[in-house]
């Protein structure tokens, strides 16, 4: 479908809506948290009352994008306000990801309500059926942009930024610049247009990358050091090189959600490395397990290894998933996978 048919849409919905629910992924990051604030605020500006919720925690960096009037709720965490939430809400707006599985728990509430659901996600292979708009977009920088490029087509924004509240700039900013890695990948002509226009607009992006890089705690940089020295290696005769973060190191540093952000790209910049992997321990009452990130360069198709071989997905060049497996059996599974995911090819 055309994408001005389902801005028509989306603007056919909100204007018989009052209440939204706005939801974002599984172990959100800055993009997931960014859509879904940027949205909130722009709904603001429109009347139109929303609520956030996530699956799952957000990391500690991310509490300046907050909204003080309406603070995001954690599903874990707010079941019955959840629940409420979603029993008023009239419209489902779901940002930054490609299928419902993605929402953990909150997947059997949402398939199962009957108001319309919007996705709008950069993912690809998207999950269509269970929604009444689908806005989907892989050649772009992030959720962020995308919705950037929606709500200026809306026809209260009328293509002009300045129609849009600095909140909700500075949402959108922040989401992209995290999911570029400040630039650094997916970056398209489109990506820096958006960012000279929000910009222009009055977002301070040299604050926003002070909350997001410069507010780390002395001991996570001390973990990198002990990381870097103790619990990096490398596949000999590969250009794959992995990290272990273990429960034990966590606990050592004081570990807190959103310490282990950028982690993963650390051993990309070691020469001839073209593919990275971070497997961090997880024992808490939330989750039992070990959470895995991949980063890759060039045409090393880390969403495709994620989903064959660690229950994930995400992008071509960064993807994510999980291993229900002792962790000290990681570096035999991992290499065993990585041999027949190679040889396959
Ligand atoms: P990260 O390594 O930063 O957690 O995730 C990198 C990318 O992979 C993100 O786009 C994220 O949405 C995706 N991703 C992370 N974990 C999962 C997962 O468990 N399943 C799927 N399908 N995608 C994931
Ligand atoms: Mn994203």
């Amino acid at each position: 479908m055309k994408s001005n048919q389902n801005i028509e849409k989306i603007e056919n919905i909100l204007s018989n809506c009052r209440k939204a629910l706005l939801v974002g992924h599984f172990n959100p990051d800055g993009d997931s948290v960014g859509s879904v604030v940027a949205f909130h605020h722009y709904l603001n500006a429109r009347n139109i009352f929303s609520s956030i919720v996530l699956p799952s925690k957000f990391p500690d960096y991310l509490e300046f994008l907050d909204p003080v009037e309406s603070k995001i709720m954690v599903y874990t965490e707010h079941r019955s306000e959840v629940s409420e939430a979603l029993a008023q809400a009239d419209v489902i707006v779901c940002l930054d990801f490609n299928n419902l599985k993605r929402t953990e728990q909150l997947e059997p509430l949402i398939r199962e309500s009957s108001i319309p659901k919007i996705m709008i996600d950069h993912h690809p292979f998207p999950e269509t059926g269970p929604f009444d708009v689908v806005i989907s977009e892989t050649e772009i920088s992030s959720a962020c942009e995308l919705l950037f490029k929606i709500l200026c087509q809306m026809p209260d924004v009328k293509g002009d930024v300045n129609n849009l509240s600095i909140e909700c700039a500075r949402a959108l900013y922040a989401g992209m610049m995290t999911d570029t890695n400040n630039f650094y990948n997916s970056v398209y002509p489109s990506t820096f247009e958006m960012a000279s226009a929000l910009i222009g607009r009055g977002v301070d992006k040299n604050l926003i990358q002070e909350y997001v890089f410069n507010c780390y705690s002395e001991e996570r940089m001390k973990l990198m050091g002990h990381l870097l020295k103790d619990s990096l290696f490398l596949l000999k005769g590969s250009n794959v090189a992995y990290i272990m973060l273990s429960d034990k190191d966590k606990k050592g540093y004081n570990f807190s959600s959103g310490d282990s952000e950028g982690f993963v790209n650390l051993p990309l910049s070691i020469r001839g490395i073209k593919m990275s992997a971070l497997f961090t321990e997880n024992i808490s009452p939330e989750e039992t397990n070990i959470r895995v990130s991949f980063r890759s360069k060039g045409n090393w198709d880390v969403n495709r290894f994620s989903n064959l071989y660690f229950n994930g997905g995400g992008h071509i060049n960064a993807s994510g998933g999980r291993l229900y497996i002792p962790f000290d059996e990681v570096p035999q599974y991992f290499e065993k996978a990585l041999k027949e995911y190679l040889d396959e090819k």
